[in-house]
């Protein structure tokens, strides 16, 4: 009975007897690329994180969140080590890329990630959870979901820097 409640998001006592407040959704004012506020106010966010919690099972919860969430692989490359010659060794990293949706009333629209977990008042782990069977396995425990990205431009000129030199020696 306990758990059912705390699923469901409402009032529940937790099992160290102390109350806890039904979810409530910390007000945003997101000024991201995707203009989030603007399409979900923080009344519709409310109303969405009531529906998710109202589901009570963790199982239609996490294909509410399968819906929502697109995920794709990124090929990065990375110089691994540089020899005076110039020749370089490169290595392939994969990385997981979310793209996060949030739905209301027939209307569908992109959001950034924070305000995705912000709304249904999810961590990132909740989410890392629910995609796990969706990538190829192993794969997201490598996923950096704070940003930190190698600077994948840097590389590219430094790679192209390097074949440039390189043609040049061969002339
Ligand atoms: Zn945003």
């Amino acid at each position: 009975m306990r758990k059912t409640s705390k699923l469901k998001g409402e009032a529940h006592i937790n099992s160290v007897g102390v109350s806890v407040p039904a979810e409530e959704v910390i007000p945003l004012n997101c000024k991201c690329r995707f203009k989030c506020s603007e399409t979900f106010s923080n009344d519709v966010r409310g109303k969405i994180c009531a529906d998710y919690y109202a589901m009570g099972d963790k199982f239609r919860q996490k294909d509410y969140l399968l819906q929502r969430l697109i995920v794709r692989r990124v090929q990065r490359r990375r110089i691994v080590s540089k020899e005076p010659s110039g020749i370089e060794t490169l290595s392939q990293t994969t990385q997981i890329s979310v793209a996060y949706y949030l739905e209301y009333q027939g209307t569908r629209h992109r959001v950034c990630q924070s305000f995705f977990l912000k709304t249904l008042c999810l961590s990132n782990r909740a989410v890392m959870t629910a995609t796990d069977g969706k990538t190829v396995s192993g794969t997201f425990s490598k996923m950096d979901f704070r940003g930190r990205q190698p600077s994948v431009n840097k590389t590219d000129d430094e790679h192209r820097q390097t074949v440039k030199s390189r043609r040049e020696s061969l002339l």
